[in-house]
């Protein structure tokens, strides 16, 4: 590409709104451009990136096994219906309405178009196993899109479906697309981890995300310093401390506390450390209000929570007015010692070994210093409530947890019968009976994919692309071009020679200045920059820099071509 018929505009300023590196670079190298919140527009420059990762996993995909399909976007509302999620996947469903008044949905994802396929399509087992794909645009209306196309309303979706007879095939291709995942993610030169995550209300046997590691990543993932053992923090398991609990030493005391909320507050006030408090917090369960109880310094995981069966499937706070209808008492002051008997009072395995606590008074600005469980306060259950922290013993035993910050790139789950069952897709077994078909899904996120590998690999000077996805491996940097017919000719040369090789190569016929030359290459982040200079070709030799280095190198026409090889 000969970069004066190309349309490159890039900004020196950085965006005021942009809070994360990768949206500010892709502002500034004006890959893309914001049509509306989380709605952006991908220009000449952006699209060439997003091809690249789009075709790694078109590759792998079908590497894999997996057959290409394309659905519409537009879904009808009654496929909705047949599955219940028209109202339960709540705002984030785009509807609209068509002339006829008929309501419709922008695919957020396709479970259901793709299983109103299936059951249309497969009438037998030996037409199985079989796992459709397509790479397509979603929209999500996000409560909060953010990070330009991190989270964006409108993205590049790759999702697969497979259908199956049995569950051990599911879990066979299943294992398959784990493996592919890696091999794109290898492919594309991400450093990733493939975590553990929540079934969530779907339920079914297993799920894994794929994480790539990065400080702005909005999800928290746990991973072992002993063993493999990875899963996304609202999974991770919390062990129960090994410990038993100390008997106790002191007497239950109430103190005054007048203004102290917070275990910091109170534990600043009283002079104990926050690890020698309890934590309370009353939530909606299915019945009247229930307690949670953690150590000071835990934190309650609403995923955990969420799965206790005296809540309602969601760990909701409850409001003050409810809280002090049942306790008389305001939130800040709650504790587990001489909580109404109505309210259970389920307490984190660690929580639970704690001897002579502080904890809430019941009472309105007061506290209890001394408290014991059993004697002062009711234990209904021990549970895992709270989320892991940095230190704690890994759940498979081996080593102890390490937190780290990741982002979302894909992820693949086991669906079982979920949606077969609701929308009646079965195929006839080889006794000629008709049986659900299992199911499971794989999503990749395409868009957000590119966002994240900026994360991972940028500096002070711009984007530092992983080769597989640089919109050009190799830029050539004419100095004097206009000057110096010589200088032209050989960047010319190279810039036919390079692209009769294969190598997808820009030429910077711009005319511009050295510096800002310079510049725009390093802030698109291309992997290769050649110098063609007067002074070069007289020593008969090209500039050559890798991105990321800050030495050049003389190299003459041989070397470099070997080198760009
Ligand atoms: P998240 O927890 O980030 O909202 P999700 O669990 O809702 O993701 P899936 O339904 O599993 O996501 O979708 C598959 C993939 O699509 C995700 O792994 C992610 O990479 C991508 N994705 C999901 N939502 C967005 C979004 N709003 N913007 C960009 N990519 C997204
Ligand atoms: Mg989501």
């Amino acid at each position: 590409m000969r970069l004066s018929r190309f349309h490159l505009t890039t900004v020196k300023e950085v965006p005021a709104d942009a809070e994360i590196a990768s949206h500010r670079l892709m502002l500034r190298t004006g890959m893309i451009r914001k049509l509306a919140a989380g709605i952006y527009t991908w220009s000449p420059l952006g699209l060439r990136v997003l091809s690249k990762v789009e075709s790694v996993v078109r590759d792998e995909m079908n590497r894999a096994g997996a057959i290409e399909v394309l659905m519409p976007s537009i879904q009808p509302k009654e496929l909705w219906e047949e599955t219940g999620r028209w109202e339960k996947f709540g705002g984030q469903l785009l509807k609209i309405k068509d002339r006829k008044d008929a309501s419709y949905c922008y695919g957020p994802t396709h479970e259901e178009v793709i299983t109103d396929y299936a059951r249309n399509e497969l009438k037998s087992y030996k037409q199985l196993p079989v796992n459709f794909y397509q790479i397509q645009t979603k929209f999500r209306d996000e409560i909060r899109p953010r990070f330009g196309v991190m989270r964006a309303r409108e993205f590049l979706m790759k999702d697969a479906y497979s259908f199956h007879l049995t569950a051990d095939c599911l879990a066979t291709e299943y294992r398959n697309m784990y493996d592919t995942y890696g091999r794109i993610f290898t492919r594309l030169g991400l450093t990733f981890r493939a975590v553990q995550a929540d079934t969530g209300a779907i339920g079914g046997n297993a799920s894994h995300e794929f994480q790539v590691l990065a400080d702005s990543g909005e999800d928290a993932i746990a991973f072992s310093t002993g063993s493999d053992y990875a899963a996304n923090v609202e999974m991770a398991e919390a062990l129960a401390p090994t410990m038993e609990r100390p008997a106790p030493a002191q007497a239950i005391e109430r103190v005054a506390t007048p203004t102290q909320k917070t275990i910091d507050e109170v534990s600043a006030f009283l002079g104990v450390k926050p690890e020698q408090c309890v934590k309370t917090i009353l939530v909606r369960g299915t019945d009247g209000l229930v307690a949670l109880c953690v150590r000071g310094d835990h934190e309650v995981n609403e995923v955990k929570a969420a799965k206790l069966a005296e809540l309602p499937g969601e760990a909701a706070l409850a409001d003050e007015a409810a809280i002090l209808a049942a306790t008389g008492t305001r939130p800040g002051f709650i504790g587990p010692a001489g909580l109404p008997d109505s309210i259970p009072v389920i307490v984190d395995r660690s929580a639970a070994v704690l001897a002579d606590f502080v904890c809430g008074g019941n009472q309105d600005g007061t506290h209890y210093r001394g408290a014991n469980w059993e004697r002062d306060a009711r234990i209904t259950r021990v549970a895992d409530l709270r989320k892991v922290v940095d230190g704690d013993l890994s759940p498979d035993g081996l080593g102890t947890l390490k937190i780290a910050r990741g982002i979302e790139v894909g992820h693949v789950f086991q669906l079982g019968s979920r949606y077969a069952e609701a929308m009646g897709a079965t195929v006839l077994d080889d006794a000629g009976k008709a049986q659900v078909m299992q199911m499971g899904c794989y999503g990749i996120g395409v868009s957000r994919i590119v966002a994240a590998a900026i994360e991972q690999n940028h500096d002070d000077n711009g984007i530092v692309w992983p080769e597989p996805m640089a919109p050009w491996r190799v830029a050539i940097c004419p100095i004097g071009a206009a000057q110096n017919a010589q200088v032209r000719e050989e960047a010319e040369r190279l810039y036919q020679e390079l692209g009769e090789r294969g190598i997808e190569v820009l030429l910077d016929d711009r005319g511009l200045r050295p510096g800002p030359m310079f510049a725009d290459m390093e802030l698109i982040g291309i992997p290769h920059r050649v110098v063609v200079s007067e002074r070069g070709l007289a020593a008969g030799t090209f500039e050559y820099r890798r991105r990321g280095e800050t030495e050049n190198q003389a190299l003459d026409r041989e070397e470099l071509l070997r080198r760009l090889a």
